[in-house]
């Protein structure tokens, strides 16, 4: 007997007891500081054995190719989120945006181009369950072009029996949510980066002009129609201290109360951009440690958004462990990206950049199989430093792209600090014993 390969054992956050999981044998337990201490000198315990922390390791293997083989086989069921993008164009200007650099403009019509989009979805994925993700630039400019668009978007998901999804910067969405009740809606991710100041600091209109209160009052247009909103902010160390303040808004709100309404943080990155102030960007562990100590200081935060801590949140909910991740970047797998100009692209961090795309689904269909192999291969155990590494069935080998972008290939690693953010999210989760 030997100790697992998959065996994270992390320290909780501001204490003495640890927490060990082995997600391949679904086991997670906490320890006291003096059973820990005998765990990391491989002192065996009949307990640690029976549990999976000390296995043979040709058991362990055989165990971890049959996980393997049912993750395979449960992606193929999974659902397949196409975004489609009818325009690059936005009215935001916003601080951070990466769009800017890389917009490639439209020439086709965009009657044709739609036709062509679900012709092609439905030619391509034919029996997968799936969903379209109306993206942007700003898909719901208030134009009268623009409309046309979204209705035709909304007839053509509609009479498919598919969801239809929208990512917007909410400017004019109180506008469009008499529309938008006419179809099948997912859900409308919009963004608000803080409360008034802040935001609209960062996030205001091309050539100025304040956008929060609009947004605002789509927002409420949206949840009274009963329309799901995903509320998202993106967060670096410029508005991290003013998220408290977004938190309270929406209680006060009464948002956080309705059944539709949900939220979600991003990490202002580097991806494809030079920040014109890159050092306010956080690391993957930095933002998670200041949002820790901020929800320390005002746990009502908790109440608007619960970050998920890798795997904490999920074990401390449900009282067990995920399934093992063998991959967490969905591109060309459960994910793909659409644009006007007739381009297939992996997924959306890649969309409009010139160089990424896979092929063409109009005016002709093409598609580079060989590119699209490489990024359908990737997982964990296609991935060199990770095939080795303890935290990968908690990880999934991060995203293609910014392995791409920082290391030339998608086949790098990009790591998540799987046990920090496990020890910050026992620490604040983990009131339950397990
Ligand atoms: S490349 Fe990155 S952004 Fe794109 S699907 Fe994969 S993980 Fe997500
Ligand atoms: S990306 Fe890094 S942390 Fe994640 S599995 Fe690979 S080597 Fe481990």
């Amino acid at each position: 007997m030997q100790p697992s390969k998959h065996n994270i054992l992390s320290q909780v956050a501001g204490s003495e007891r640890w927490l060990l999981v082995n997600l391949l044998s679904g086991q997670a337990d906490l320890l006291d500081a003096v059973t820990a201490a005998k765990f990391i000198r491989g002192e065996a315990a009949p307990e640690f054995a029976a549990k999976g922390y000390l296995v043979d390791p040709v058991e362990e293997a055989a165990r971890y190719a049959a996980a393997k083989a049912k993750f395979a086989e449960d992606q193929k069921d999974d659902e397949v989120q196409l975004f489609f993008v009818p325009s690059y164009a936005c009215n935001f200007g916003c601080s951070y945006c990466f769009q800017d650099e890389y917009a490639p403009q439209q020439t086709h019509d965009p009657d044709a181009v739609i036709d062509a989009f679900f012709s092609y979805v439905e030619d391509t994925f034919v029996g997968r369950k799936k969903y379209v993700t109306l993206f942007g630039g700003e898909p719901l400019l208030d134009t009268p072009k623009n409309r046309k668009v979204v209705q035709k978007l909304i007839d053509g998901t509609k009479v498919r029996g598919l969801d239809l999804a929208i990512v917007t910067n909410g400017y004019s969405l109180a506008s469009f949510v008499p529309l938008l009740k006419t179809g099948r809606i997912r859900e409308v991710q919009v963004t608000l980066d803080g409360a008034r100041a802040m935001h609209d600091q960062r996030r205001s209109l091309k050539g100025g002009g304040k956008t929060f209160d609009p947004v605002v009052a789509g927002i409420d247009a949206a949840l009274d129609a009963g329309l799901t909103v995903n509320l998202r902010a993106v967060l670096d160390k410029e508005n991290l201290t003013d998220f408290g303040n977004l938190a309270h808004f929406a209680i006060d709100k009464g948002w956080t109360e309705r059944p539709n309404f949900k939220t979600q943080v991003g990490r202002n990155y580097e991806l494809h951009h030079c920040q014109t102030n890159n050092t306010r960007l956080y690391t993957r562990l930095s933002l998670w440690e200041d949002l820790y100590r901020l929800i320390e200081s005002d746990p009502e935060i908790l109440r608007f958004y619960r970050p998920a801590y890798s795997i904490s949140r999920f074990l401390f909910d449900e009282g067990r462990l995920p399934e093992p991740l063998f991959d967490s970047c969905p591109a060309t797998k459960t994910e793909w990206a659409f644009d006007a100009t007739g381009a297939i692209y992996p997924c959306t961090a890649n969309v409009g950049k010139a160089g990424e795309e896979l092929g063409t689904f109009y005016p002709t269909r093409s598609l580079q199989q060989a590119v699209v192999d490489d990024w359908s291969g990737r997982d964990v155990t296609t991935i060199e430093a990770c095939s080795s590494c303890s935290q990968q069935l908690a990880c999934g080998g991060g995203c293609g792209a910014v392995s791409k972008s920082w290391k030339g290939t998608i086949r790098g690693s990009d790591c998540r600090p799987v046990k920090e953010l496990m020890g910050l999210g026992c620490a604040l989760y983990g009131q339950r014993e397990l």
